[in-house]
């Protein structure tokens, strides 16, 4: 009985601790559902309600925008944090009151500021590019209605210099240039910043708090060499006021690495004003426009000659002053008479190269195709002329001997850069490079290199038109482009002006193309006069001169060493 009695009371005992424990676990799972709701369900809801009130009213923090630095890492573009000071018209109380307090602060003229009110956004700009330092000067003057917003103002140390390239800033990105080629990598990402309202929707003071952090823009590092491209400017400048032509244009290439040091067009503007930006021609000059290259254009002629094996080592050329084409008499300069191949170039005699020219036919066009004549450049730039070349089945009698001393077929001043670089490279043709590296936060994410694009012609071939455009300037062809000591190898081109497909009368384009050196090629040089009214005007005294003193500059300020004592290697080199 006892037993029995025990065994009741535990079984009891027992039944009530299921009890409890069923009791608690439903609890437990009723508690357990409905934080399940809460955190999956409603959470998402509750989420998505609190973060449209936060990006409604969320303030937009700016990134900042990458800086672009020159080779050495000058700085050629910024972005600087200033202020502006702003007044909300929608919250202003008395206007009366609020002009009188502005005017008293700040000079500026009341018709206007009650223009800009009557008028303008509700947000009235009342001053902008305070600095930090400055905020103190304005600090009575805020309250509800007027307010400080910082903004990131940007700015081009250099001003003038290198404007073309760099392009400018419009609102919030880049036109032209720089700043619009690389825009999404200099740009960043903005953030969002969040803030408490009381009942009355107004901000809580203080109560600021970041959604999302702004990602700065990833900076630019140029291949451009900011104290030889203001020496490259300044003498672009003086040819420009001394001959006033439309524009002169500048360009330097690394023969060894296809980086751009330096490329200007003249006139320029001052990118930080965006009035003066108006004043630009754009695209750019440079890469942008086509021009005849005239008899600058005769190396190219002369290396397919030559790796076509056309010449003969002892061949002599007869020009006596004219020779007819179809029923098209074409004249020299003057009746040049015997000359041997090298004597062609320096001579500029453009009835033999109607002669070397016929020997290559077509192959001419292929040679030119593979040069670069006709193609982009592909630098990195938009609306990049590439130069007009006919193809053979749309050629005329006439096509293929004015082709030959570089009429009706057009290039742009980079492009025959380019193809000077590919003879001075022993035929190696380098993409120009304009970027020479990118880094995020400092950390470098691109790094450029030489980029071969095409073999073009044999080293043996391209050291031999090296030699001829030596001959050329040290055999008293270009006297103005003689440098003592240095064996600088470079040809002229005298072109006319196209426009709209027709020759504009009475203007010439003006062209010198150098090697600094030939012996030693380092640098192609080049220079492009457009527009100069051309009367008795020669690329001889004007283009040459020009390059001979940036050439000048740049052996100074590389310290090249005279190369005088280098002979050429008459080994392979038949002259
Ligand atoms: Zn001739």
């Amino acid at each position: 009985m006892i037993q029995e009695t025990i065994s009741y009371k535990k079984k009891n005992l027992n039944n009530k601790i299921l009890k409890i424990f069923i009791l608690f676990f439903i609890c437990f799972i009723i508690i357990f559902l409905k934080l399940v709701y809460v955190d999956l369900m409603k959470s998402s809801e509750l989420k998505s309600m609190a973060e449209t009130q936060w990006f409604e009213n969320g303030k937009v923090i700016k990134a900042k925008r990458g800086t672009i630095y020159d080779i050495n890492g000058n700085i050629l573009a910024i972005s600087i944090l200033r202020y502006k000071l702003i007044l909300n018209k929608n919250l202003v109380k008395d206007f009366d009151e609020t002009i009188e307090k502005i005017l008293k602060k700040l000079n500026i003229n009341k018709d206007e500021l009650i223009k800009k009110i009557n008028y303008g956004p509700s947000q009235v700009v009342l001053l902008e590019d305070i600095k930090e330092s400055e905020i103190e000067n304005y600090k009575d003057l805020v309250d509800d209605e007027i307010y400080f917003e910082s903004y990131y103002k940007r700015v081009y140390p250099y001003g003038n210099l290198a404007s073309y390239l760099l392009g400018t800033m419009g609102v919030d990105k880049g036109l032209e240039g720089i700043e619009f080629q690389f825009d999404s990598y200099l740009k960043g990402e903005d953030g969002i910043m969040g803030f408490l309202k009381d009942a009355n929707g107004k901000e809580i003071p203080g109560s600021e708090f970041i959604i999302k952090k702004p990602k700065d823009g990833k900076d630019l590092y140029l291949t451009i060499d900011i104290n030889l491209q203001g020496a490259l400017e300044e003498e672009l400048e003086k040819t420009f006021k001394e001959y006033n032509p439309r524009i002169v244009i500048g360009i330097i290439e690394n023969v060894k690495t296809g980086e751009i040091v330096s490329i200007g067009t003249i006139p320029n503007f001052d990118p930080n004003s965006l009035k003066e930006f108006s004043k630009a021609t754009y695209p750019d000059p440079s890469y942008g426009f086509n021009y005849e290259p005239g008899s600058s254009f005769k190396p190219l002629v002369a290396s397919a000659a030559l790796e076509e094996d056309l010449i003969k080592e002892d061949e002599k050329f007869y020009c006596k002053g004219y020779t007819v084409v179809d029923n098209k008499t074409f004249k020299c300069f003057s009746k040049h008479g015997e000359q041997t191949f090298k004597d062609l170039l320096k001579n500029s005699c453009n009835i033999c190269y109607i002669e070397v020219g016929k020997r290559l036919g077509e192959k001419l066009y292929y040679y030119l195709k593979l040069f670069g004549v006709g193609e982009e450049i592909e630098l990195d730039f938009p609306y990049e002329g590439k130069g007009d070349i006919l193809e053979p089945d749309d050629w005329s009698a006439t096509t293929l001997p004015t082709m030959s001393f570089g009429v009706g077929i057009t290039v742009t001043p980079l492009q025959q850069t380019s193809f000077y670089q590919t003879i001075a490279n022993g035929g190696n043709r380098l993409k120009p490079q304009i970027i020479k590296k990118i880094t995020d936060n400092g950390k470098v994410i691109y790094e450029s290199k030489p980029i071969l694009i095409k073999k073009v012609i044999s080293k043996q071939t391209a050291d031999k038109v090296l030699s001829f455009l030596d001959y050329v300037v040290n055999g008293g062809g270009v006297k103005s482009a003689i440098i003592s000591g240095y064996s600088i190898g470079g040809k002229t081109g005298t072109a006319g002006v196209i426009e709209n497909g027709k020759y504009k009368e009475g203007l010439s384009v003006l062209w010198f193309v150098g090697i600094v050196t030939a012996k030693n090629p380092e640098y192609v040089i080049t220079v492009v006069v457009d527009g100069i009214e051309s009367q008795d005007v020669f690329a001889a005294g004007i283009a040459a001169p020009t390059f001979r003193r940036i050439a000048q500059f740049l052996i100074n300020y590389y310290g090249i060493e005279k190369d005088e004592k280098i002979k050429w290697n008459f080994e392979k080199l038949w002259l």
